[in-house]
């Protein structure tokens, strides 16, 4: 990255490292304040378009992988633009359809983080490994409404400037959990984001559903110090920290869990790779944070190249009928009109509320078998949906598919964390809230016959 061009900060001529949260050691690189991501994105397109023989499409959701003889050998799709089915022949096939908390009714991700890699996978006859464990993040940015910032970016300016954390009431309220809060940050994460839902569950959250995160006592040179020119990006978004306290609250911010692969990034079915936050299991039950894009490029780079080697070796020809069943779904699905039928974005909402209420930061038993039972109902009423059947960018049309795949996605997290009866990294049960050594083991889910079959593997170290 960087040889080609991606500019970190360096130190001494070498490039600089700092310790994240978490870290035992000095091993996270950065661009500046504000520009890693972008640094990163920026580094990649532009390599990318160096290549003339790499082709690229925008506005084409994909829908389904084609196999043939147990193998990958495309996918199906649909151009968004005039709602026309493609189908892709491949030597081989990367999932990199990123994460999943799109499912939840807080989260941080980007409107398309839907889960569907997972699904895709599942269908596929691919399966996935470590379902249960999302990363809930404890004071996310609520409101105001923030536009062009990273709303996870709290935490570390609380933890260096000792913000202080206070309910609706304007009180301090982490000792009455157990733990410390202003200058002595004794309560971690989990315990965090319990505080917080407890306040508002007993009617003394903020206005947004969350609690205040105040920096107002701090003089504002050690503020603008601390935060650099991140401070003036809150000014233009009308956030004033020397004024008004923020809003901040749990959310929902990646999954460990997805797609189970080999060494080689190859899951079960040949010719079928996956890269990036796509992948289950190199995170354990929690991620250190700053581990997610180190990931998704060296993994990546490893998927890339076997999937390319793969690909050389093909010598088959594509024949339309391999797509043939998925292009008569995507058919069907594209001219649902039923008379007084809800739209797919109510569904999709509907999800995200029933996942964060029960299958969120903190479970029990009783909310996952509730959410279960209304997600495979959800799955009988997709037919039943109504599509505009605008012509040119139908979103209907592409909610239909994203909230077909997020049911089978939410499934395999519900049914996944409903049989792991403990509480371990970022699965907390309230019914079961020891960590139980037995179960020290990866759950993986396959579907067979569309019903999800769950088994219990040992760990491999
Ligand atoms: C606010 C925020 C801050 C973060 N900060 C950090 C950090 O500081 N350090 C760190 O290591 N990690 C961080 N992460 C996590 C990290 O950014 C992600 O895990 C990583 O970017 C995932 O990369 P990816 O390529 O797997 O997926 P993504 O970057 O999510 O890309 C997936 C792509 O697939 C496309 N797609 C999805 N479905 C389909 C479909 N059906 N058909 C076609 N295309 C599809 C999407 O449009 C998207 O372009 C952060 C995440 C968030 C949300």
């Amino acid at each position: 990255m960087d040889q080609w061009g991606a500019r970190w900060a360096r130190e001494n001529g070498h490039i600089k490292q700092v310790t994240a949260p978490g870290h035992s050691r000095a091993r996270c690189c950065y661009v500046d304040f504000l520009n890693t991501g972008p640094s990163v994105a920026g580094t990649l397109r532009r390599q990318l378009s160096r290549w003339n023989n790499i082709q690229r499409l925008s506005n084409v959701t994909v829908t389904d992988i084609v196999t043939h003889d147990g193998v990958a050998v495309g996918a199906v799709a649909i151009n968004i633009v005039n709602s026309e089915i493609v189908t892709f022949d491949a030597g081989a096939v990367i999932l990199a359809a990123g994460g999943l908390t799109k499912l939840f009714r807080r989260n941080s991700a980007s409107a398309n983080m839907a889960g569907e890699a997972y699904a895709l996978a599942l269908w596929a006859g691919a399966d996935l490994v470590d379902m249960e464990f999302v990363q809930f993040l404890p004071i996310a940015h609520l409101a105001p409404r923030l536009v062009g910032m990273d709303p996870i970016m709290w935490d570390p300016f609380r933890y260096k400037l000792g913000g202080r954390l206070l309910n609706g009431r304007f009180e301090e309220f982490m000792h009455s959990y157990g733990g410390t809060d202003n200058g002595n940050y004794s309560t971690v994460r989990d315990q965090a984001s319990y505080a917080v839902l407890k306040e508002v569950e007993a009617g003394r959250g903020s206005p947004h559903g969350g609690v205040y995160l105040d920096f107002r006592h701090v003089p504002e040179e050690q503020l603008r110090s601390a935060f650099g020119p991140v401070i003036d990006r809150l000014v233009a978004n009308g956030i004033d920290l020397t004024q008004t306290p923020v809003e901040v609250g749990p959310t929902a911010h990646y999954h460990m869990g997805g797609v189970r692969v080999s060494v080689k990034m190859e899951t079960r079915l040949e010719g079928l790779y996956a890269a990036g936050e796509a992948v289950g299991g190199a995170n354990g039950a929690n991620r250190l944070s700053g581990n997610a894009i180190t990931e998704a490029l060296v993994f990546g780079e490893t998927a890339g190249r076997n999937a390319a080697d793969h690909a050389m070796k093909v010598c088959r020809r594509w024949e339309s009928r391999y797509a043939q069943q998925f292009v008569e779904t995507a058919q069907a699905a594209c001219s649902l009109r039923n008379p007084g039928g809800l739209p797919p974005i109510a569904l999709q909402s509907e999800l995200q509320d029933v996942m964060w209420e029960c299958a969120g930061p903190f479970r029990t038993g009783d909310a996952l078998e509730k959410a279960l039972a209304r997600i495979q109902q959800m799955k009988r009423e997709l037919f039943s949906l109504s599509l505009s059947g605008q012509q040119h960018f139908d979103l209907d049309l592409q909610d239909w598919f994203e909230l077909k795949a997020m049911l089978t996605t939410a499934e395999a997290v519900v049914a996944a964390a409903l049989e792991r009866r403990e509480s371990r990294g970022a699965h907390r049960r309230l019914d079961f809230p020891e960590t139980d050594s037995a179960l020290s083991r990866n759950q993986t889910v396959e579907m067979k016959n569309e019903r999800l079959l769950l088994e219990w593997t040992p760990v491999v170290s």
